[in-house]
């Protein structure tokens, strides 16, 4: 048995050093004699890789001192609801950017909790493009913009941040957090559920303005507000502790791999080859914009639908896995995350090109 390359849009792909690692330890975690899955997270061994993790993930994001980090559960999907329930009075409004399906889930979710409104939207244009921030017809009153950094399914990714004014801005980064470097102060809240380019599912980072923690329009239970969390440091309840042990080996392996700036570049150079082979080909085509194509997912369509099972059969025979596209589009989609190693693009545009010459 061998493990494959994995294309696999989420859960995803992990470095396979920290697995090796996680392997290694699963019995016995440091001096715990145990598991870290079977220790209380109050004890003093699970507080200080709470501590360590959130320390790391600070010097790789190089987060302000303004902004709190909580490592929370619920996938971004409760998010969606959590967050106009933590910023946002019922009657208040918010603005939403919809560039592709992830963003409109976010709009729907926060409907009961705030009144929401598309101040933006490429869905005219099916998704291939981000609406340009110049066009986005805001509201200045507006308890803050939600903006989808990454749109894991339509392959459509912000290459900037856009110029929001005061109003706090809020981005749901799960496709793209740490595969470069940003800035993280521009931001009101920054949350990204892990198993794409993190760790496991189950585990969501939430970076948080301190002033937004003292927002607390809606009457809701503890367990919802971001601030209870902050106050107790992300351990209001049991956390998810596999989930968090495996991100912060993540966060020592990015750091060991030279930081976020080594990444960029890596990821750069993974999605330039396989954009420059679909493009070169009149076999293979991706539909996005130049300017807003993602680096982290990338659709793409053989030129005959009828041969697209072909193609993820002698994939597969060639140990090249989780291709299929979303079933919204259909087609193909390669997911090159962090943990994605350039030799793995390599053969895949390898591939691709004798698939092409061989049934193009
Ligand atoms: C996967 C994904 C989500 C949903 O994550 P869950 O953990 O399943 O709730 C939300 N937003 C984006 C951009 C995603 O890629």
């Amino acid at each position: 048995m061998t493990r494959a390359f994995n294309f696999s849009a989420g859960p995803a792909a992990l470095p396979e050093a920290v697995l090796r690692q996680a392997r290694e330890e699963l019995l016995e975690w440091g001096s715990a004699r145990a598991s870290v899955m079977e220790i209380s997270h109050r004890g003093s061994a699970f507080m200080e890789l709470a501590r360590e993790s959130e320390s790391d993930l600070r010097q790789l994001l190089d987060i302000p001192s303004s902004h709190r980090v909580l490592f929370m559960q619920g996938g971004a999907t409760q998010h969606f609801a959590q967050i106009p329930m933590n910023l946002a009075r019922q009657n208040q409004s918010a603005d939403y950017v919809i560039s592709g399906a992830w963003g409109e889930k976010a709009f729907s979710e926060a409907g009961p909790h705030v009144q929401a409104r598309i101040c933006a939207s490429s869905a005219a244009g099916g998704f291939r493009d981000v609406p340009a921030s110049t066009d986005w017809k805001r509201d200045a009153q507006a308890a803050y913009v939600h903006y989808t950094t990454n749109e894991t399914i339509h392959g459509v990714q912000f290459h900037e941040i856009p110029d929001v004014g005061t109003v706090p801005l809020v981005a749901d980064m799960s496709s793209d957090i740490l595969s470069a470097p940003i800035d993280v102060s521009r931001f009101g809240i920054i949350y990204a559920g892990a198993q794409k380019n993190i760790g496991a599912s189950g585990l969501v980072i939430l970076i948080v303005r301190d002033d937004l923690l003292e927002r607390s329009p809606q009457p809701i239970a503890r367990i919802f507000k971001y601030a209870e969390h902050a106050k107790a440091d992300s351990l209001f309840n049991t956390p998810n502790t596999f989930g968090w042990y495996l991100s912060a080996l993540v966060f020592k392996w990015l750091k060991g791999e030279g930081g976020l700036a080594a990444m960029a570049e890596r990821n750069r150079r993974k999605a330039e080859l396989l954009y420059r082979t679909i493009d070169e080909s009149g076999f293979y085509s991706n539909p996005v914009n130049a300017t807003a194509r993602s680096l982290m997912n990338v659709p793409f369509f053989l030129a005959d639908a009828g041969l697209d099972q072909v193609f993820l059969k002698e994939a597969d025979a060639e140990n090249l896995i989780g291709l299929k596209g979303h079933r919204v589009l259909g087609g193909m989609r390669a997911s090159i995350y962090n943990a994605t190693p350039i030799q793995a693009v390599e053969v895949l545009v390898d591939f691709m090109r004798e698939f092409e010459r061989r049934h193009g």
